[in-house]
């Protein structure tokens, strides 16, 4: 049954001429998938749907050819030929009663036009901005051009309109959209009627809203992603502006989504973001306009979704990480099942689907963007196997998913964990700074397995081969995970490196038992990821002089996959590390480093009182390998499979590890598919000449 306390997010509202059933609002999100896999993208839609969300959005679709953003993979609207697979994902958003909506994107100033080698058009000519600094500028759109643009914009609409959808997101957010680069005077520095004053740059968007309504503004909702503030700068369209002109163009859109500056801003991980961290810039927009308004701030708890629309401050919840993370949270909400709500950790590991134009994970739900691939739905497992029960290894994200995935499946489970606590990894790193949030991974499944009859779970308890022998299970899966090397084997070196025992060395795990070194300690990542910045910052509030020293371009070089590596470099500069780049450590003497530079070998010694490893990870498989060394044995002890998952396998990051456990629970008693491929996927019709 429902809480009262939370109708208010039921109750239907209109958007210009249609009206969306609860103020669930999946905000437009990439996944990596795109034009490439459009139905993996499509079914996924569906899935939401299925959730109970009242509105949902496509990712951006690139509306016309002269502008897209190869090499990211999001939709393309280019021509009629697009049609179909946009409809294929409409018909799945509406399965459910939710309205349908397609993110329009013209990307101007953003757009490098790498695929198609069309000459960028902006408001004003200026190099193109993108993460990738690419050698390329944009010509001034001239009168001839904007006129064409508008008709693009109508093509597209009407298009739209023909593949089913509901709403069109005319985007403006993010730096991304056309419409900021002619609101911000960054961007747009023209002297025409479509520049200068605030109301000469709102111009544009006044024109191309007017165009479309006449179009299809009959039937379809038109809405307007504008940036809260650009935040860069001066120039920059700020929060002050923002509210002139939302003011000044009051019923302009049939609803404005309000999103917030760069998407690094707005995707803030939860190491820099808190939930609603955006309330301060939206409050007391909604006086300015007799619009509905919706925001976003990775809201998971449905108190703070019910305050937002009961202050006033917002009519729609806008998800985009939460709804990946846990696509039935509205039917979660609806059905009283608070406790049931996945949340997201805030880890942007689903961004890096898009930023490295593969295909989005997510750390809390692995079925994400596996609902076609794989078949995989979020709620529902497959039936049970003819085995019975399974011992799982390890208590960390993969043990754990497993554990939750097998037993849903109906299968008996005992969990065996070594250490006092439950959770692995994610147990010990969510008490390193910034990372608490992680420890959701940990909570929503230990909470899970605790309600279950047919789970078991055993701390304290370090298992041998001998005991596993013993114990009689039919399946065992050890998910006993990953130690941190101590020797420097990673990348920079792939044998142990040189090291005078002299040097107090720490790895990551040393640190995380609570033994901290103070005094002047350098801290060498050849990791990349999070672990050697959050060390460091670590070791500055326990009083130690930190230097960083890694050989990568960028301090924690691989989040800029996940949006927060300026924000890591800032913080840790602004705390005193000192943070050394593109230079490697060669050898660890007993009282410095010596430290080389990547590009020309020229050393330079640093000072250390101690160093901390931070390098690679081993894996703890000595127990699979033990048990395998038995296999002749196993028979005659009950076992008839034993594998190996997660970071004992090989060591990635936590969503790595419970896909891995998800996947194991997925196939355990399946059918052999030999060398067949264990996904769907969709290639490109060739062409017949
Ligand atoms: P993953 O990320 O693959 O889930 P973690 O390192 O987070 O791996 O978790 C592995 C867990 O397995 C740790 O909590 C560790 O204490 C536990 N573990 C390791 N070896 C054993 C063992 N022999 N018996 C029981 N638990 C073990
Ligand atoms: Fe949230 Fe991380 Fe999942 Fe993204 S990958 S939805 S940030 S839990």
């Amino acid at each position: 049954m429902r809480d009262p306390r939370y109708d208010i997010l039921f109750e239907p509202m209109a958007i210009g001429p249609v009206t969306a059933k609860n103020r669930f609002y999946q905000v437009p999100h990439c996944n990596g998938g795109g034009y490439r896999d459009p139905s993996a993208a499509a079914a996924m839609r569906g899935i939401k749907a299925e959730g109970g969300w009242g509105v949902i959005f496509t990712e951006q679709c690139e509306m016309h050819h002269t502008s897209e953003i190869t090499p990211f993979i999001e939709l393309r609207l280019w021509e009629d030929k697009d049609i179909p697979q946009l409809r294929k994902m409409s018909e799945k958003m509406k399965s459910r009663g939710a309205l349908a909506g397609i993110q329009l994107a013209y990307s101007g100033i953003n757009g490098p036009n790498l695929y198609t080698k069309e000459v960028p058009l902006a408001p004003s000519a200026l190099p193109i901005r993108t993460f990738t600094n690419d050698p390329v500028q944009a010509r001034a759109l001239d009168k001839t051009d904007i006129k064409d643009l508008r008709r693009w914009f109508v093509n597209a609409a009407k298009r739209s309109k023909d593949a089913g959808f509901d709403l069109i997101c005319l985007y403006g957010a993010h730096g991304f959209g056309i419409f900021q680069h002619f609101l911000s005077r960054a961007t747009n520095q023209r002297s025409d009627e479509y520049g200068g004053s605030l109301e000469n740059r709102s111009r544009f968007a006044n024109e191309v809203i007017a165009d479309m309504r006449d179009a299809v503004g009959d039937t379809m909702g038109i809405t307007l992603r504008v940036s809260l503030d650009e935040t860069i700068g001066e120039l920059g369209f700020s929060n002050a502006e923002v509210r002139d002109f939302i003011e000044m163009n009051k019923g302009l859109p049939d609803l404005w989504d309000l999103a917030q500056g760069t998407w690094e801003d707005c995707s803030g991980p939860s190491r820099f973001k808190e939930e609603a961290a955006q309330e301060q810039l939206v409050r007391g927009i909604h006086e300015l306009t007799d619009k509905p308004i919706v925001g976003v701030g990775r809201f998971t708890s449905p108190d703070v979704m019910a305050k937002m629309v009961k202050t006033g401050t917002l009519d729609f919840i806008g998800c985009a990480r939460p709804s990946i993370a846990d696509p039935f949270l509205p039917n979660k909400v609806d059905e009283g099942r608070i406790e049931d709500i996945r949340e997201c950790i805030g880890c942007n590991i689903c961004v890096t689907g898009d930023m490295t134009m593969s295909i989005s994970r997510c750390t809390q739900n692995p079925t994400f963007m596996e609902e076609w691939r794989k078949g995989w739905h979020p709620e529902n497992m497959n039936a049970k196997g003819t085995s019975e029960n399974v011992l799982v290894v390890g208590s960390g994200p993969a043990g754990l998913e497993a554990a939750w995935a097998l037993c849903r499946r109906g299968y008996q489970v005992a969990v065996a964990e070594a250490r006092s606590e439950i959770g692995g990894r994610v147990a010990r790193e969510s008490k390193l700074p910034g990372l608490s949030a992680w420890g959701r991974v940990a909570d929503y499944r230990q909470y899970h397995l605790s309600q279950r009859p047919d789970v078991d779970i055993y701390l304290e308890s370090e298992l041998s081969a001998d005991d596993i022998m013993e114990f009689g299970f039919e399946n065992v899966v050890i998910a006993t995970g990953a130690t941190w090397r101590r020797d420097g084997v990673s990348r920079q070196h792939v044998v142990p490196m040189k090291i005078d025992a002299g040097m107090p060395l720490y790895t990551p795990d040393d640190l995380m038992d609570g033994t901290v070194p103070t005094g002047n300690v350098v801290v060498y990542d050849d990791d990349h990821y999070y672990m050697g910045g959050v060390l460091a910052e670590l070791l500055v509030k326990n009083g130690a002089k930190v230097t960083l020293i890694t050989p990568a371009a960028y301090v924690s070089d691989w989040t800029n996959n996940t949006l927060e590596q300026a924000t890591i470099h800032a913080r840790l500069a602004d705390m005193g590390v000192d943070i050394v780049l593109n230079r490697g450590v060669a050898e660890i003497a007993a009282d410095h480093v010596v430290s080389d530079c990547v590009y020309t070998g020229r050393t330079q010694d640093f000072t250390a009182d101690a160093v901390v490893m931070v390098a690679s990870r081993q894996e703890n498989n000595e127990l699979f390998d033990g048990l395998k060394a038995r296999e002749s044995e196993w028979a005659d002890a009950g076992i008839k499979s034993v594998k190996i998952i997660g970071d004992a396998n090989a060591p990635g990051p936590i969503a790595w590890a419970t896909y891995a456990g998800h996947r194991y629970a997925r196939e355990l008693d399946g059918d052999d598919i030999g060398d067949d491929l264990p996904f769907r996927r969709e290639i490109t019709e060739l062409a017949i000449d």
